[in-house]
């Protein structure tokens, strides 16, 4: 089977073969998946891709379970990535069990992958750009990149996704003051999850609480003011209203030339990072030095990142 065709005819099978590929730590594989990213590249970068971040137990699956089955019943596709920072050091995922999401899991337009099990070379969040490179060539509409909400990766992978959402529990330790500030800066938008049953005023004092700690923040640099709202997914409550939101934002950032820019920032940063670790810390140093780094950066709207990086192992 030829990958690259097959994925970009949204074959299903072939894009979990390539991400498989992207998990190896062969070097024949590297190189070949390498090859496969940058050959999909020119199809990719149409999607909207959304962090999801929150603690374990907030409802995260819940939330992705009926989220996306509004977003397929809307003629969209959507594909589903799991980071676990945990499965980086301890070599196992906690995210990998295949209960979650389960209607979404049995969609035809969805596409669930959880987090690799092992430890992968260049980290979890390379791995997840690359993938989400090849998802976007395969045709998915909608990216959404799950995370554990511990900080580290949450600052990781906003160097992938266009939009942040925030997962929030109210009253179970999940109050304000547990949560990273830094993680509440980088959310778009901070929903109140649980909002049913007894909890629905704990929900809605949370979510007066969260709309005040965000009046402490700046304005971010997009003009974009974060919104804070309650939804209860089990009840399939307010998550219209968050797909709203989030059309919404993609097509003012769409209008204002943001999203582009924000795209070109992360492309940077991904250049950067890559070269570290598929050429090692030496040689991105002495790139550094030479000034030869600005000169790659330029080549970023022209050439897929690893074409760049493969260029710069001949010369
Ligand atoms: P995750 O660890 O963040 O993925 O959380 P899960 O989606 O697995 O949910 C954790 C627990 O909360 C499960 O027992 C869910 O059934 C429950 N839960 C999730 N969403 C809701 C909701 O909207 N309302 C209520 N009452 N329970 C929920």
């Amino acid at each position: 089977m030829n990958l690259k065709d097959e994925i970009l005819k949204g074959n299903r099978l072939a894009l979990s073969k390539a991400i498989t590929l992207l998990e190896s730590n062969l070097e024949t594989d590297r190189a070949k998946a390498m090859k496969l990213v940058s050959q999909c590249t020119i199809n990719s970068g149409k999607s909207i891709r959304i962090g999801i971040s929150g603690s374990p137990g907030v409802g995260k699956s819940t939330f992705i379970d009926s989220f996306g089955k509004l977003l397929t019943s809307q003629e969209k596709k959507i594909a589903v990535l799991a980071i676990d920072p945990s499965s980086e050091r301890t070599y196992g995922s906690i995210l990998g069990d295949k209960s979650r999401m389960t209607n979404l899991a049995a969609d035809k337009n969805a596409f669930i992958r959880p987090s690799p099990s092992k430890g992968i070379l260049g980290g979890i969040a390379q791995f997840t750009r690359d993938s989400v490179i090849l998802c976007e060539a395969a045709g998915f509409d909608i990216i959404i990149i799950e995370t554990v909400g511990v900080g580290q990766s949450e600052t990781k992978v906003n160097n992938i996704v266009d939009f942040f959402l925030l997962l929030i529990l109210s009253g179970a330790g999940d109050g304000l003051q547990g949560i990273k500030r830094g993680i509440i800066e980088l959310a778009d938008l901070i929903t109140i999850t649980k909002t049913d049953g007894n909890n629905i005023d704990k929900a809605k004092e949370a979510k007066q609480e969260y709309i005040q700690a965000l009046q402490l923040f700046p304005l971010k640099d997009n003009g974009w003011k974060p919104i804070v709202t309650t939804c209860s997914a089990i009840k399939n409550e307010g998550i219209k209203k968050i797909s709203e939101k989030i059309y919404s934002y993609d097509k003012i950032m769409n209008m204002n030339g943001w999203k582009n820019q924000k795209r070109e920032q992360q492309d940077v940063y991904w250049l950067h990072h890559n070269i570290k670790h598929e050429l090692g810390e030496r040689r991105y140093n002495e790139l550094h030095k030479n000034k030869n780094i600005q000169s790659l950066e330029k080549m970023i709207k022209e050439k897929p990142i690893y074409e760049i990086i493969s260029s710069l192992y001949k010369s």
